[in-house]
């Protein structure tokens, strides 16, 4: 898919593949398991949609929980915004975060040495299942379910109702949900197993150059609806809170993530859901 100019990195760590190439359209690249995550030309259009939207219909987020996003992408746009106290960030793979901070430094931009960041090595869903804690927001950037994966068990019901578990009363969590065209039946799977969960859910797509394709997220509200919220709320909140310089995200885009394709909106309520006997996967 991609022209590649020179591997930088490549490790099989105790997890998963992990390759940090140089590209000739998107510059470096990080990939796990041979799917790329991020690239630096454009990463943004992925973290700036998983994040903001969530983050912004939340009236005061002030306590996040990550699980996942080792490149630290996610962790330094959550950071952006001045409610936030504390982060706890959960990655299964220390080698991931230990390379992406040596050789993609942009991606975190000094996220992990904030003092408001808090980082465990473990398994999200261990953590989730004994966790004492609650969290305004709960943002899952985890690897896609791939058979086999490290991700797996992150996208069933099981999964979701231990999240909503830790989630303060008006919370709101947000996950990666895969391509909405290459791979639709498990984006809409995810839809529907966070929507037997939660009262309020919801999904939404922003184009992600290269992954080649619209890519989807879905969240799940014990408070505000993201898709309640208007272009002109969503600029002010930006506004009061500051976050001024975004490069994708703003109440023009906000509205815009909302609207599928409609033969994607048509397969939204068809199928079943997933579960730890029955997870969803990714076609490799
Ligand atoms: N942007 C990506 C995408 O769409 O595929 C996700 C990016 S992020 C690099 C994925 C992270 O999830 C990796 O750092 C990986 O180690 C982590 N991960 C995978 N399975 C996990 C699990 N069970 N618990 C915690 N982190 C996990």
């Amino acid at each position: 898919m991609h022209g590649i100019k020179r591997v930088i990195f490549s490790k099989k760590s105790r997890v998963q593949y992990i390759d940090i190439i140089e590209t000739y359209d998107y510059g470096l690249m990080l990939i796990l398991d041979g799917k790329v995550q991020s690239t630096i030309r454009d990463e943004h259009f992925y973290h700036e949609a998983l994040v903001h939207p969530i983050m912004t219909a939340h009236p005061r987020p002030e306590k996040v929980l990550i699980i996942g996003g080792g490149e630290g992408a996610t962790l330094r746009e959550v950071l952006r915004h001045p409610t936030v106290k504390q982060v706890i960030m959960v990655d299964i793979d220390i080698d991931v975060i230990k390379c992406s901070k040596e050789y993609l430094p942009q991606l975190s931009s000094g996220a992990f040495e904030d003092k408001r960041t808090n980082l465990i090595i473990s398994d999200g869903r261990k953590f989730v299942e004994s966790c004492k804690e609650k969290f305004d927001v709960i943002i899952i950037d985890v690897t896609d379910p791939l058979e086999e994966g490290p991700g797996q068990f992150l996208y069933t019901v099981e999964f979701y109702e231990a999240v909503k578990r830790v989630l303060n009363d008006n919370g709101i969590m947000v996950t990666q949900a895969t391509s909405i065209y290459y791979s639709t039946y498990c984006f809409t799977t995810i839809y529907r197993t966070i929507k037997k969960v939660f009262e309020k859910a919801g999904c939404y797509s922003t184009w992600t150059p290269a992954y080649d394709s619209m890519w989807g997220f879905v969240y799940g509200s014990k408070g505000p609806d993201p898709k309640s919220l208007s272009k002109d709320d969503i600029d002010a909140i930006l506004n009061q809170r500051g976050l001024i310089n975004t490069k994708y995200y703003n109440g023009k885009i906000h509205e815009k993530l909302f609207i599928l394709p409609k033969e994607i909106e048509e397969q939204l309520e068809k199928g079943g859901i997933a579960t730890d006997k029955s997870p969803t996967f990714m076609p490799a």
